[in-house]
């Protein structure tokens, strides 16, 4: 899990979707399955009681609190979702 504080640390994980083009399902909002080397991963976006925006993946980068490319990919779907939300 770790925090989301800007684009700039998904940099790397941005750039590793764009090559590896996995494919993100919609569960619910805030909630995505990622397909990875191993099957598919969770990946949990959402803002903790402190007001943080969070991300956890089930993969075991991001359990050491690295931005993976499965929370790239499923970032990008949902900033979507909620400025949909927002405008909506
Ligand atoms: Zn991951």
């Amino acid at each position: 899990m770790f925090i989301l504080k800007g684009i700039d640390q998904l940099t790397n994980a941005i750039a590793k979707a764009k090559k590896v083009r996995p494919r993100v399902e919609f569960d619910r909002f805030g909630r995505y399955r990622v397909s990875g080397s191993k099957g598919y991963y969770m990946v949990i976006c959402r803002k903790d009681e402190r007001g943080y925006k969070t991300v956890a993946c089930t993969c075991k980068g991001a359990e050491k609190g690295l931005a993976c490319y499965h929370a790239a990919a499923a970032l990008s779907l949902h900033i979507g979702l909620a400025r949909q939300q927002q405008t909506a």
